[in-house]
């Protein structure tokens, strides 16, 4: 059928599959092919993806106008599964309408349940149900979640509360009543009443009691949620694209609020913080599926060992667990085995760690959706390599199984044990996603968001957190909530950002409108310090200290069998013994580029390096450079060391002058003081070193071409290092690489200089090493040139930072300034100096290593610039048929990683 826009699902058939996940969405696939393998699931249908894309493009009348005969066939579909009517007052067919993008993106759009309710057929559930408490319930829930989602009716402002919570609250203070299960019949009746008027109060709208009206609406409002606020920036860090859209589904509703034999929960396959293999999870008895993710009452766990250990973290006794908070183990257990034969046979089909919300409703257990479970980082590589083992995946599925970013958080620090025992523990929370942070407080999203921009490290501090608050959470090195458990908001959101998360923490009383946080007596302000363990959910006053993670067993596994498919090699960007040393340890197998300069800042250098600097002659400068010579020489002993026998690519002086001079007077004072001569002579020189474009000016091989006295000492220091260290029998091997070429010529000079000077040091040493000679490839020119420049060099190493700056012309400096803005109006979809462009500089990276290639087949071709890092940009590295990547020590477990997907893909 052409242009079919509604596939349905029930009853152990669906029209869907798995594999349909562009098209229907991530829940709605999965939903038809929980169907297909035979798993109680409510009837419905999936209103396609590029129903809402339609949506987008041709508006309102036009898509309800296609999707109306195929809408009210689904709607027959789930009368006839469930026996009930919609629009019936007696036997009403409710439904629940939900979001689901090919990707999950938790909580970002709309919902809303138990649509179908109005005037009439309230009454008519509560007959079936012999319960008008749950009836009028259900259909103040329907209001309020109408209200806000299709209606807009939302707080006007952020310290504003929501304007249905407010009323709810107001009924509370009349009737003296502190819960909502307090409410009574008569009172839910009133609220009814209440929201209906403030509908229409503040809209100018009656709140709609026809139900088909009521669906469109809903309909229109899930696609429209697609492109909220929060839901674009969510896209944005997450690099959705903005034209995927949502699918809607629509569902029988299955009721957990039915009395005491029903329940909603969630539930995890294996342990989403650790990856452990335990099944757990959290439900409540008479509850709505929201009421255990809002964090509003304290769900239970849905296993008896699960049960035991959160009441032991949470200080509560057998006693009162037992009779207050039991395990659906223990208070459905037949439920619970149902349960668990589904999550095994969840696992076996999906073959990954799944994230389920089931509904028992009177006595019947329903499942209502399941995913992959969003996990940190370390589950994600214990799961994968537990799986391995089990036999359910094999090395290559274990490989294409990672994000290769997610392996940052394994390799972060954790607090020092010494910091730990000095340190107070504040409160205690749920471990709701491990890691270390410590930063200041603030309790409000945007508030983190402006003090990171200050330059501060901050801890968000909330109740509980919600949607709006992704922003603040995104930029905040830890979360610490006061409600909610492991499966609330904060605890979800946070695991799935890989950041440290402490949630539930109910000794924390938190007072927005004074902005402090008092606990245990003691009152802690907004700025103050605090720290978070996420691993076992303790607040500590203060600082800590933090200390680097030990690297082994699983993830030293994956290491190895990255190495066993990998073809590229991964390098590192070093310039110290301790980088390199850090660098080793990670897997790197040599350094992709030592930046020299930053040897230049180091204690006493710097005089030396400014005396150069202000010499007006050749002997000058000469006489200036024999004091750096050793210190130069000492540095390379030290990086050869650490790097010994690998291969180390050392680049001659890069920067413009100007950075090495102080540009204030005072420091241009004490210069003079230090070198013994006027002010007025170093601000000349100041002035003179001055450039419009220094980015573009007298730096690179310009200044080694220049001044050749500059290379000559750099090599220098090189060889001699590298022959000193041989004769300890420590084996070296120099790479030589000139900065910034674009002439063939520019190559040629210098490298005659290196060359000669190298000739001299074997002779003076009487011994010679083996050393090659490359250059770095960070000019467009210097692409086009690869042919001949190629003939001379032995190496080319894509200089991608300033090659991406003159492709694009855009300065590396000041592209902050427009670049958001450009990334927002969709002119840009990344920061290009974070992920190589690959159309335009990519198709330079490639021309230039195939035209090197054909004059020198030899030729060894790497990346140094912070792409070499960025796993997309390292793929792409893979085919160009690049030898090597080289990035920052931290970023080679991920560049190794994704350069072994590179090699299966
Ligand atoms: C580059 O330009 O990509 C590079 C690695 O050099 P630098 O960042 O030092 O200019
Ligand atoms: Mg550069």
């Amino acid at each position: 059928m052409a242009n079919k826009r509604v596939y349905l699902f029930g009853d152990g058939k669906a029209e869907g599959r798995a594999d349909m996940k562009n098209l229907l969405g991530g829940k709605g696939a999965n939903l038809a092919e929980m169907n297909r393998i035979g798993l109680p699931v409510p009837p419905g249908f999936t209103i396609t993806t590029d129903a809402c894309v339609e949506y987008n493009k041709l508006g309102k009348e036009k898509i309800l106008e296609y999707l109306k005969a195929e809408v009210e066939a689904g709607i027959k579909h789930i009368e006839e599964i469930m026996g009930t009517k919609f629009g019936s007052r007696n036997n009403p067919c409710l439904l629940s309408v939900r979001s689901g993008a090919r990707v999950s993106m938790p909580g970002m759009m709309d919902t809303v349940l138990n649509l179908g309710l109005n005037d009439d057929s309230v009454i008519g559930l509560a007959e079936k149900a012999e319960n008008d408490r749950f009836a009028w319930d259900s259909y103040r829930r329907f209001i309020q979640m109408y209200g806000d989602v299709v209606m807009g009716l939302k707080p006007a402002s952020k310290e504003e509360i929501d304007p249905f919570e407010k009323i709810m609250d107001e009924v509370k203070e009349e009737k003296d009543i502190t819960h909502d299960l307090e409410l009574t019949t008569d009172d839910l009746k009133e609220l009814v009443k209440r929201f209906k008027a403030a509908i229409k109060r503040e809209t100018g709208i009656e709140f709609p009691q026809d139900p088909w009206q009521q669906l469109w609406g809903a309909i229109i409002a899930v696609f429209g949620s697609w492109n909220t606020e929060r839901a674009i920036y969510y896209r944005q860090i997450n690099e959705i694209p903005n034209d995927w859209g949502t699918a809607v589904n629509v569902q029988a509703m299955v009721f957990g609020n039915m009395g005491d034999s029903s329940a909603t929960g969630v539930a995890f396959t294996r342990d989403a913080a650790t990856g452990e293999d335990i099944f757990n999870g959290e439900y409540l008895i008479n509850a709505q599926g929201e009421d255990v993710v809002a964090g509003t009452r304290t769900p239970q766990e849905i296993t008896l060992e699960g049960s035991k250990k959160w009441a032991k973290l949470a200080g509560v006794s057998e006693e009162e667990r037992k009779n207050k908070f039991p395990s659906l183990e223990e208070t459905m257990p037949e439920i619970y085995k149902e349960l668990c034969k589904i999550e095994t046979k969840l696992e076996e089909h999906y073959k990954d760690m799944q994230d389920l919300e089931f509904t028992i409703q009177e006595g019947k257990l329903w499942i209502l959706q399941t995913r992959n479970g969003k996990r940190t980082g370390t589950a994600m590589v214990k799961i994968a390599m537990d799986m391995m083992k089990d036999g359910l995946l094999d090395e290559k599925e274990v490989l294409t199984r990672m994000q290769p970013n997610r392996l940052d958080e394994l390799l972060h620090p954790i607090f020092t044990p010494e910091s730990i025992d000095k340190a107070k523990v504040l409160a205690k929370g749920l471990p709701a996603s491990p890691g270390a942070a410590t930063g200041q407080i603030v309790f409000f999203a945007d508030d983190a968001d402006e003090w990171v921009k200050d330059g501060k490290q901050v801890i968000l501090v909330r109740i509980e957190t919600s949607p709006e608050d992704l922003r603040g959470m995104n930029v905040s090195k830890g979360i610490l909530t006061s409600r909610g458990g492991m499966t609330s908001h904060a605890a979800v959101v946070a695991r799935g950002m890989g950041k440290c998360c402490v949630s539930g923490a109910g000794a924390l009383k938190i007072n927005y409108k004074t902005r402090k946080l008092v606990v245990d007596g003691k009152e802690f302000k907004e700025g103050d310090w605090i720290s978070l363990n996420g691993s076992t959910g303790e607040v500590y006053e203060g600082k800590l200290e933090t200390k680097d993670p030990e690297l082994s067993g699983d993830f030293g596994k994956l290491m190895e069998i990255c190495e066993k498919f990998t073809r590229m090699k991964v390098r590192t960007n070093a310039d110290t013994p301790n980088d390199s040393k850090v660098a080793r340890e990670f897997g790197a197998v040599g350094i992709g580029l030592c930046r020299t300069e930053h040897m230049f800042f180091e204690g006493d250098r710097i005089k030396a390096v400014r005396e150069m600097i202000l010499a007006n002659s050749e002997k000058g400068r000469r006489k200036a450079l024999d004091k750096l010579l050793p210190m130069q020489r000492s540095d390379f002993e030290g990086i050869f060391e650490a790097m010994a026998d690998l291969p180390v690519t050392i680049r001659l002086l890069d920067p413009p002058l100007h950075e090495f001079v102080p540009h204030d007077e005072k420091s241009q004072q004490e210069m003079a003081n230090e070198l013994g001569v006027s002010l007025k002579e170093v601000q000349e020189t100041v002035d003179s070193l001055s450039e419009v474009n220094p980015m573009l000016g007298h730096r690179g091989c310009r200044l080694g071409n220049t001044y050749p006295e500059i290379t000559e000492m750099q090599v220098r220091a090189i060889i001699e290092a590298a022959l000193n260290l041989k004769k300890k029998g420590i084996k070296t091997i120099p790479e030589i690489m000139v900065p910034l070429i674009g002439t063939e010529q520019e190559f040629i000079m210098q490298e005659k200089i290196i060359r000669e000077t190298a000739e001299s040091v074997f002779e003076e040493m009487g011994d010679k090493i083996d050393y090659l000679v490359g250059t770095m490839i960070e000019i467009p020119r210097a692409t086009l040139r690869a042919e001949e420049i190629a003939k001379r060099a032995e190496f080319f190493s894509f200089g991608t930072n300033d090659l991406t700056q003159m492709t694009f012309g855009y300065s590396r400096d000041d592209v902050g300034k427009f670049l958001e803005i450009y990334k927002q109006k969709g002119l840009l979809k990344h920061d290009p100096f974070q992920i190589l462009d690959q159309e335009g500089v990519g198709e330079l990276v490639q021309l230039g290593t195939d035209r090197g290639r054909k004059t020198n087949p030899d030729l060894k071709v790497g990346i140094c610039g912070e792409h070499g890092g960025e796993p997309s940009s390292v793929k792409f590295c893979h085919k160009v048929g690049m030898n090597y990547v080289s990035c920052s020590p931290y970023r080679v477990p991920i560049a190794r990683l994704a350069a072994a997907q590179a090699a299966i893909e």
